[in-house]
């Protein structure tokens, strides 16, 4: 069965039409879904046949929220998920003074095996499918009964390896009839598929491109990130500069720092040589500490030294507030201790 959260308004329009419905009960129905209602008999002003009919077709179908971790410290909220297969995701609400924000994921694991992340120890498991990243946002505000305003695609997965699903997802979230929320309020995380970021600069779009960069050469970042090996900095750079010369967006670059590996006066005025003088801005993130490697976070000095040298270069620099510490809200954290606990407990099921 076809998952309505799956299709635009067009897509339903011409499948109203080739099954003989008016298409203007397109748009009455996608409002119903948008507003939460995921129970075709709940649909007030659809014609009972019609309803029979979408019953035998469609499924609005959301995930089942697993667990909610609430942090004493911030109010982050961490939403374990589960889907119908039996794979898990991590869903994490932060509340700003300017609106609720989500962080979601894009695929069950993923394939690029940066080595300070929980989320790829297991590899990709699949690509989350339009309508599953989308119903992270539904469930999520439905949940908490408030509107949320913005999205960073920044859990599980790389969103460009998922790039179909993830670019139809732009697309609804952002749609009137849809959630409604603006492209300048989503941020795309990727840790630099190239090709990918030249197809999405063709697109044109207003999301804000982050890129994890976590290193300014090759060499050190093939110590963290085997992307690396792939595609060189250089190659990365000159996609930027072809992103901001075809939407005029500033980019984002991550930046992790980790003890003794990124976090030099040297690395930091290496970068600022790098990205000194293109539309872009930097966001250092004192790096998670996982169980599963032995990376150490930076002291709050090598953080503030690093800050200073880069805005040295006239690059504007933010420090990433951390977010739901008491709650393993970094990616992937959350679902393998949740993984490991069901084995132990020989149940997986909901
Ligand atoms: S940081 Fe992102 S791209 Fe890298 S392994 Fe984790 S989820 Fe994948």
């Amino acid at each position: 069965m076809n998952n309505l959260l799956d299709y635009t308004l067009e897509e339903l329009k011409t499948w109203m039409k080739e099954n003989n419905e008016s298409a203007f009960r397109s748009t009455q129905i996608l409002s119903w879904v948008y507003k939460g209602i995921n129970e075709f008999d709940n649909m007030k002003n659809i014609p009972k046949p019609l309803i029979s009919k979408l019953k035998e077709n469609f499924t609005i179908s959301l995930p089942t929220i697993i667990e909610v971790y609430k942090s004493d410290i911030d109010g982050t909220e961490k939403f374990l998920l589960g889907f119908e297969d039996g794979n898990l995701i991590e869903s994490v609400l932060m509340r700003y003074k300017h609106g609720n924000s989500i962080c979601i994921s894009t695929q069950i694991g993923c394939a690029m095996g940066c080595k300070f992340c929980a989320s790829t120890i297991e590899g990709r498991v699949r690509n989350l499918t339009t309508a599953e990243i989308l119903a992270q946002v539904l469930v999520v505000q439905n949940y908490i009964n408030e509107r949320i305003s913005n999205i960073v695609l920044m859990g599980s997965g790389e969103p460009l390896d998922n790039y179909d699903n993830v670019i139809k997802f732009l697309e609804l979230v952002s749609a009137d009839y849809g959630l409604n929320i603006g492209q300048r309020h989503i941020t795309l995380s990727t840790c630099g598929l190239v090709p990918k970021i030249y197809e999405l600069a063709d697109k044109k779009l207003s999301i804000t491109l982050a890129i994890s960069l976590h290193a300014f050469s090759d060499e050190k970042r093939k110590e963290i990130m085997p992307i690396a090996n792939k595609y060189s900095i250089e190659e990365i750079m000159k996609s930027c500069k072809y992103y901001i010369s075809k939407t005029n967006r500033r980019i984002t670059f991550e930046y992790a720092l980790v003890k003794d590996v990124n976090d030099g006066r040297e690395d930091a005025k290496a970068l600022g040589k790098l990205l000194k003088g293109m539309l872009c801005h930097v966001n250092l993130i004192p790096v998670n500490e996982i169980k599963e490697n032995t990376f150490k976070r930076s002291s709050k000095k090598t953080i503030d030294d690093f800050s200073e040298i880069l805005k040295s270069h006239g690059i504007e620099v933010t420090i990433r507030r951390e977010m739901g510490s008491d709650i393993n809200a970094a990616c992937g954290q959350l679902r393998r201790s949740y993984i490991k606990t069901q084995k132990i407990e020989g149940r997986m099921k909901w």
